[in-house]
């Protein structure tokens, strides 16, 4: 390891807390790869935790910024902006769901303006608040995210937790019309759970989620933050199911790179936020949101909704041959290009070898091995990575036989 990384990351251990340990610097990044602080090449199978969609510094996306930078980079959200109206119209048309949206900055914030709406709407019909989400689910880290979140690890040493949250097991529905009572108002959960280790909804499970919430009027939000935006070969995950959710939320590729998160309502629940009722400084950004419109235009231009199932069907399919070929490997799942690699065992020496090769990936919990590749990925790359993969997995178990 040469001097440069060495230097960011002996900075980075003295003056930022360490909520992370990275053990990478990157300098920069351009479709499918990044370049570390040393100069070396690597493939991004993170995509920054599903950031780059459309891949690192998009020649669109990047001249989207720049010249809305150089035009209008903030405008209060007591006078509109073109970018983000425009956004907004956009996300309503590819959702299908005639609602409105709400801007914010973060998953987590997306998440908390769900929260609030349905609260908001069940305290005014019938006194109700109470949400229920998933165990190994996540939604993100402020405090009533984080009460969201069915995880220990998430909730430890921060409580009180706010109330008002009850949890159920993920794919089980006899286990979610348990905890809903006479309080309940909504159910959360993620099509894909993402940081829970890359688990698939069943079609069942969330037919029945939209059956249930129809039979005792509660809202159905799903959080897209992870799996939405072309991560799974639709623009949102739950279009996979043929069911509509009540609301959504994205952030994470919604901006192309910058932050921004974004509430999405259906006509029903379009109204339910009334002036001062909710707000966000930075919310709806003519910056990010020139980024988003940008991405979403590559997007659709660039085909990259099919190419993530194609390219998802050819991953998965490499990804089980090594489960076919290694007893520590125990299963491959996962939607589009959103995978996950089931490990008997931990995950995390196989992200290091898999880094040795140069190419990085993610985990998922204690026993996956999360991959998020750009949706820009190209046949070439993916079989490179997938020698990459092959031989880092060989190495690894080989070296413990
Ligand atoms: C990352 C994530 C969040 C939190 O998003 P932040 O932008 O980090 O606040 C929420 N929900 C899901 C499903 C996520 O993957």
């Amino acid at each position: 390891m040469s001097n440069n990384t060495q230097e960011v990351l002996n900075l980075y251990r003295k003056s930022v807390m360490g909520t992370y340990t990275p053990d990478v610097a990157i300098a920069s990044g351009k479709g499918v790869t990044v370049r570390d602080a040393d100069g070396l090449i690597l493939y991004d199978f993170t995509s920054g935790i599903g950031i780059h969609n459309v891949g690192h510094c998009h020649p669109k996306v990047v001249s989207a910024v720049q010249e809305q930078a150089a035009q209008l980079m903030h405008c209060s959200n007591l006078f509109a902006n073109e970018p983000a109206t425009k956004l907004a119209a956009k996300l309503v048309e590819l959702s299908g769901l005639g609602g409105k949206v709400f801007f914010a900055n973060s998953g987590a914030e997306a998440n908390e303006a769900a929260i609030k709406l349905a609260r908001k709407w069940g305290n005014a019909n019938g006194g109700r608040y109470e949400i229920v989400t998933m165990r190994q689910g996540f939604h993100g880290r402020t405090l009533a995210t984080v009460a969201a979140t069915a995880q220990g690890w998430c909730q430890e040493g921060y409580d009180p937790l706010p109330v008002g949250f009850a949890y159920a097991d993920y794919n089980d529905l006899e286990s979610v019309k348990a905890a809903v009572n006479e309080r309940t108002v909504a159910i959360m959960l993620e099509a894909v759970q993402g940081e829970g280790g890359v688990t698939p909804a069943t079609d069942e499970f969330m037919k029945g989620i939209r059956a249930l919430c129809d039979e005792k009027n509660l809202l159905m939000i799903c959080d897209e933050v992870q799996c939405g935006m072309g991560r799974t070969g639709n623009w949102f995950a739950w279009q996979n199911y043929g069911v509509e959710p009540d609301l959504f939320t994205l952030a994470k590729a919604l901006g192309g790179g910058l932050p921004m998160g974004a509430l999405v309502s259906n006509a029903k629940f379009a109204d339910v936020f009334t002036p001062s009722s909710h707000a966000s400084t930075f919310g709806g950004n003519p910056v990010a949101a020139a980024a988003a419109l940008a991405t979403i235009g590559v997007i659709e231009e660039e085909g990259l909704l099919d190419r993530a199932k194609e390219l998802g069907t050819l991953f998965r399919e490499a990804l089980q041959a090594e489960v076919d070929k290694h007893d520590k490997l125990l299963e491959v799942r996962g939607a589009g290009l959103m995978l996950g690699l089931v490990v008997d065992g931990e995950a995390k020496p196989i992200v290091q070898a898999l880094r040795d090769q140069g190419l990085l990936a993610l985990t998922a919990g204690a026993n996956v091995v999360r991959f998020l590749p750009p949706l820009v990925l190209k046949e070439e790359d993916l079989e490179e990575a997938v020698d990459m993969i092959s031989d880092a997995l060989d190495c690894l178990f080989d070296e413990q036989a």
